[in-house]
């Protein structure tokens, strides 16, 4: 059956923002947990490492930057490297930034909340070397406007309730303390972010400005993929369960942390199975499409979160990132 709906969900937008706890993820996995299920992995093809778009050398430090400009709700792959450096981490909207270690230097995101002002904003690079030196970079980055839709949504009577902004609120709360839990490890692994449905159908639009009952104004913080009821949905990638339970808003819930501040959730389930700091591969279900929590019908929700910001799910997964 074809599904012409406006199919919904969530709201609200730009968490907090600041790394800064280290958690060490503490998986509990079994065997069969490891195993993906057969069919739903989509084959990952690691997109080769891309030119940097610009490229700034001063005294000892290069930086390399993977976008131009970013336009709200995206994120963008900074490197950053030199003779005997031996840590990185920038400020930028007067949060810090922890920059991860690869062979080659050092990489972090920069992620842009849906609420952005667009212009350009002050990015200081911090670098230090072996012989403790140290050594600041200062530079701007560009926000450019996102191209946003409106949507209406009318929920059900018995869903009416969620329309309240206090239950948003007190849901964001819940998830800006998930997200704020780092693991400074890379738990995604070489085949990167793949679709929770491999050739999915992106529905819904993250950022879309969103009415519900005529009442709630709101933000979509997340994409929807066309699914059915029961439908089941995989792992973007590996990592390790953060959270898995229900929110009033968005159902029964996965969260997945892939580490260094990324972590994706999986919304509206009718049936969940992962437990949480179960370790998960790419691909692994984790559960099977429902429509609980702040729905017009059966759906699912996708969304990803950098360094406690929710950002374009979709753009993450297509950018190049370091593996
Ligand atoms: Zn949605």
């Amino acid at each position: 059956m074809k599904q012409l709906m406006l199919l919904v969900c969530l709201g609200v937008v730009c968490l907090f923002s600041g790394l800064v706890s280290a958690q060490e993820a503490t998986p509990e996995a079994t065997p069969d947990t490891l195993m993906p299920t057969p069919g739903l992995v989509a084959s990952p093809t690691p997109i080769p490492k891309p030119l940097p778009v610009s490229t700034l050398t001063e005294e000892r430090a290069t930086v390399e930057f993977f976008f131009s400009t970013l336009a709200q709700g995206q994120t963008g792959v900074i490197h950053v490297y030199g003779q005997g450096m031996a840590g990185a981490r920038a400020r930028f909207m007067s949060s810090l930034v922890d920059f991860f270690p690869m062979n080659d230097g050092f990489y972090g995101f920069i992620a842009l909340s849906m609420e952005q002002g667009a212009r350009a904003y002050d990015l200081d690079i911090f670098v230090w070397y072996d012989d403790e030196t140290r050594q600041t970079i200062n530079t701007q980055i560009s926000v450019d406007i996102g191209a946003f839709i409106k949507q209406d949504v009318n929920l059900a009577p018995d869903k009416s309730y969620l329309v309240d902004p206090e239950i948003e609120r007190n849901e964001l709360a819940r998830l800006e303390s998930v997200f704020s839990t780092i693991t400074l490890e890379r738990l995604w692994d070489s085949s990167g972010f793949q679709m929770p449905i491999p050739g999915g159908e992106l529905t819904s639009p993250f950022g879309a400005f969103r009415t519900f009952n005529q009442t709630l104004q709101t933000r979509h913080t997340g994409w929807d993929i066309r699914a059915t009821l029961g439908q089941p949905i995989m792992a973007s990638a590996s990592g390790a369960v953060a959270y898995a339970g229900f929110m009033d808003i968005r159902g029964s819930i996965v969260i997945i942390d892939h580490g260094y501040g990324v972590f994706s959730t999986y919304n509206h389930f009718s049936q969940i199975h992962v437990t949480r700091g179960q370790t998960i591969t790419a691909g692994q279900v984790l559960g099977t499409v429902g429509s609980t929590g702040r729905t017009s019908g059966p759906h699912f929700h996708w969304e990803m979160a950098v360094n406690g910001t929710f950002v374009d799910a979709n753009q993450f997964m297509l950018m190049w990132k370091p593996t």
